[in-house]
């Protein structure tokens, strides 16, 4: 079994054809965790995770949308966790590679979600786009004890910090590309068990399939170069994401979802 621990199925870039997209992830086996980035692409990874039984969702707001976080956004988000298959509240973090929005816009907001994992007892899923400092001290100060720093890009010494705090790292396409020289130290060095798989699909295909659209079937791949920097056998790689994913999550133990 595979886990996709971080996806967005709910892109447009899949509106053409998204039947058939779940119908190939379904026939590979593969599970995915759906990440929304705002209130509708939540919604929608909620329904996603109704109708299909491989599917499990997160809800949150994305720093790029974090001045959409108006009124009462967090009740809306306490509401939606009321679904079962809702499994962490994410993606949300800071990006100040883009900047698309405020800091202290984007650090209100992770802080305010980061309380209502606390509260409601859930993972968080943590996007940190070179904002790795405020993103610790921020995860610090909120108390939260467990989440996945997905498509993790800071440092080993950093992910030290960050596993203080009970925190998974995922790891994508990047780790197939020729100059992502820390994407892959990191991968190869950190413990096994604290790693997970991911896609981020549509974005970040890995190579060969770089700048194409992204899917959760191309998890083989990464699970492929991940086994390739670790030395070892690719079921190891499978059985072990997948079950830190299992547990992080808290997913059902059975193979089949
Ligand atoms: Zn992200
Ligand atoms: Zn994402």
């Amino acid at each position: 079994m595979l886990i996709d621990a971080h996806a967005h199925l709910d892109d447009e870039a899949f509106d053409a054809d998204r039947g058939s997209v779940m119908q190939k992830i379904e026939e590979a086996g593969i599970m995915v965790i759906n990440a929304g980035s705002d209130i509708e692409t939540s919604e929608f990874s909620v329904e996603l995770s109704q109708k299909h039984d491989f599917i499990y969702a997160c809800i949150g707001i994305h720093p790029h949308e974090a001045a959409k976080a108006g009124g009462n956004y967090i009740e809306t988000l306490r509401q939606m966790a009321e679904c079962e298959k809702v499994v962490a509240i994410g993606e949300i973090g800071l990006d100040y590679h883009y900047d698309f929005c405020d800091r202290n816009a984007q650090k209100k907001v992770f802080l305010e979600q980061l309380e209502l994992a606390k509260e409601l007892d859930l993972p968080v899923v943590v996007h940190d786009r070179e904002a790795h400092q405020d993103t610790l001290e921020i995860l610090k100060k909120s108390g939260i004890k467990k989440g996945l720093m997905h498509c993790y890009s800071a440092s080993l010494e950093m992910a030290e910090e960050f596993m203080k705090l009970g925190f998974y790292f995922s790891f994508g396409g990047t780790i197939t590309f020729k100059n992502a020289r820390r994407p892959k130290e990191t991968a190869s060095n950190l413990p096994l068990d604290r790693i997970l798989l991911e896609t981020d699909c549509p974005y970040l295909s890995p190579e060969p399939y770089r700048g194409k659209r992204n899917d959760p079937t191309k998890i083989k791949i990464i699970a492929s170069a991940l086994a390739g920097l670790r030395g070892l056998p690719v079921e190891d790689i499978k059985q072990a994401t997948a079950s830190n994913a299992r547990s992080l999550f808290k997913l059902p133990q059975a193979n089949n979802c």
